[in-house]
């Protein structure tokens, strides 16, 4: 993956939870690469627990299994 412009930093902009930097669904591959990055299996994947709390809080559409799916599932 190649950076273009330095500091690109793949939030989640919320509540649409679409990144601020491309524009897809948050955690976009930038996003998940940099979360990977800089956490632990463990920690990973405490953190995504919170980001799908809020996420269903913003998103009360989404069924449970999509946004395990989105947040969750690729951290294994
Ligand atoms: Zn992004």
């Amino acid at each position: 993956m190649s950076m273009t412009g330095g500091e690109a930093e793949h939030a989640p902009a919320q509540p649409s939870w679409k990144c601020e930097s491309c524009g897809l669904p948050w955690p976009c591959p930038p996003a998940r690469d940099r979360l990977t990055r800089e956490n632990g299996r463990v920690e990973l994947a405490v953190l995504m627990w919170d980001y799908i709390e809020e996420a269903a809080r913003d998103m009360p559409q989404s069924p449970a299994s999509e946004l395990f799916d989105r947040f969750l599932r690729w951290t294994d």
